[in-house]
């Protein structure tokens, strides 16, 4: 059996970025940056005021004598003034700095009759002015390729004048939820029926990813079932991912009907608690030779979801381009003593509150109260005991 490290490495070598598409600036939101980007326009744009006050120089305001105000410069287009010793020129925030002037003096520090003007405090050369290119420069770099596209960093390319931005496309995704005992939610459950909750609980971790237009579908414990509709997907579909069905019980279809359609899974089984029947197959799409990622996820929803984070996500941030494509750790104080004497490593789920971790109710991979609970996975390696108080890494979700 693989243990999650050589299975994680083995899924991501086969994984590369999907092709680059230019979206509008809004539309990109969420996704990753195709290429490293450099900028044309330097913020500040030009030397402008950081206050509402009087544009002068500097040495004039430490002499203390009477000023001449000569015109005004408000934000918008310049004026084209130009500043004199012994004048001062009214200045809105924004505006940009008229020449002759080194410096600003904000209205709170001064007395002026609108023709003439006091300092009260003095300003040093420089004061008050933002200047040109003093957050970024012309050239420099200002998002690099892999980069998540944020509103901040959607403001940065609309200042510089961009109306879109390369990116790589999102895949299309299935969620198969395979079982026979499954029925969609808003249905009445007849004896022996659960709900499928892993279906919407897989749409939402790809939504958190910023994949948000998937396909949910349902297929019966029947080995031809499962070979058709898997021919199907396989047809349009970028990833598939599965749930249920990749055990070893008489009704666990997906490994036979992948065979059965010749595509030998590239992992099968992996050395970690919750999750050991995961598996990975990958082939391509008749139509154009793309490749088709097909995750089988075990049924049990904690199992579904660990399995997710630790093979899923990675895999997919990949496929967007993203260059950062592990989880976010956060150091934390145990709350409790914490052991592991199983022999596979566990991923305990719980919730970081304040930098403590408290693993949460049934650590048990049918318990999905438990996981709803949790905002954080804790790794504790095979044989693993940890004390109140301990230091731990923690994954948070
Ligand atoms: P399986 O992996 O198909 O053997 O399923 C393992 C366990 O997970 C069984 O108790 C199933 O009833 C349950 N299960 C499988 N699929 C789902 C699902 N989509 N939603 C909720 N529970 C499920
Ligand atoms: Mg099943």
């Amino acid at each position: 059996m693989l243990t999650e490290v050589e299975a994680l490495e083995r899924i991501v070598a086969t994984v590369s970025p999907s092709p680059v598409i230019h979206l509008p600036l809004l539309a990109a939101l969420g996704r990753y940056s195709a290429s490293d980007l450099t900028a044309s326009v330097p913020i500040p744009r030009f030397d402008n005021s950081m206050m509402d006050g009087y544009a002068l120089l500097a040495a004039d305001s430490r002499a203390g004598a009477p000023l001449q105000i000569v015109g005004e410069q408000p934000a918008g287009p310049d004026r084209q003034l130009h500043c004199r010793p012994g004048q001062a020129i009214r200045i809105l925030t924004g505006a940009s700095v008229p020449s002759g002037a080194d410096a600003v003096i904000m209205q709170e520090d001064v007395d002026s009759d609108g023709r003439t003007l006091y300092c009260r405090e003095p300003v040093m050369e420089g004061e008050n002015i933002r200047r040109l290119g003093a957050d970024l420069c012309r050239g420099q770099i200002m998002l690099r390729r892999g980069q998540l596209l944020t509103p901040g960093r959607l403001g940065l390319l609309a200042s510089q004048g961009s109306i879109d931005v390369a990116v790589h496309t999102s895949p299309c995704i299935t969620v198969l939820s395979t079982g026979d005992e499954l029925i969609p939610p808003g249905t009445p459950l007849a004896p022996g029926q659960i709900y499928n909750s892993n279906g919407l609980m897989l749409q939402g971790l790809l939504t958190q990813l910023g994949i948000s237009e998937t396909e949910a579908r349902h297929c019966s414990d029947d080995l031809n079932t499962t070979v058709q509709l898997l021919k199907v997907l396989i047809q349009t579909q970028d990833v598939i991912l599965l749930s249920g069905g990749v055990s070893v019980g008489d009704h666990d279809q997906i490994k036979p009907a992948l065979l059965q359609l010749g595509i030998q899974p590239d992992l099968w089984r992996v050395k970690v608690k919750p999750g050991k029947p995961f598996l990975f197959a990958q082939t391509t799409r008749p139509a154009d030779g793309r490749p088709v990622l097909i995750f089988g996820l075990p049924g049990n929803p904690v199992s579904s979801f660990v399995t997710f984070q630790l093979f899923v996500r990675p895999a997919l941030l990949r496929w967007m381009g993203a260059g950062e494509t592990s989880a976010t750790t956060i150091p934390v104080r145990l709350t409790a003593d914490l052991a592991n004497d199983g022999d596979r490593p566990h991923y305990l789920r719980g919730e970081i509150q304040n930098g403590f971790f408290r693993a949460h109710g049934m650590q048990q991979s049918h318990a999905l109260f438990a996981l709803s609970q949790s905002n954080a996975l804790l790794r504790l390696a095979e044989g693993e005991k940890r004390h109140a108080g301990d230091w731990a890494t923690a994954l948070w979700l």
